[in-house]
């Protein structure tokens, strides 16, 4: 069965795009942990980073470049995070980075 984010790949369920090319998409996060909160996927199916090709991830980069450039936070600074399996907290397992900024963020004990 397809994840939420493959349903959105397919415009089964909407987002708030922020920026899409033909590999790749970014929309706002539905659970903001910051001002600004984007995730960042592309568009084929691969599950998280480990199963990612060094390829798409050089490609990927530049998108997300792309993407901080638009939202004007660039200069200001972002946290670029990608969660992976269990340990990682990755809920939905599509390929994602989430881009948080547009304030100072806290640097938080995690465990
Ligand atoms: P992760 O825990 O790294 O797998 O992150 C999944 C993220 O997807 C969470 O931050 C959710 O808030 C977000 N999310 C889940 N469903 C949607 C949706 N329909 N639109 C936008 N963001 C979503």
């Amino acid at each position: 069965m397809a994840n939420v984010f493959e349903k959105i790949v397919a415009g089964e369920i909407p987002c708030q795009k922020v920026l899409e090319n033909s590999q790749f998409l970014a929309f706002h996060d539905i659970n903001p942990k910051a001002p600004v909160h984007v995730l960042v996927i592309p568009k084929v199916c691969v599950k998280d980073f480990n199963a990612a090709s060094p390829e798409l991830l050089a490609q990927m980069s530049g998108f997300i470049l792309e993407v901080v450039e638009k939202l004007g936070i660039k200069e200001s600074g972002y946290r670029l995070i990608t969660n992976v399996g269990s340990d990682g907290g990755q809920e939905v397992p599509h390929l994602h980075f989430h881009i948080l900024g547009g304030a100072k963020l806290a640097w938080p004990k995690l465990f």
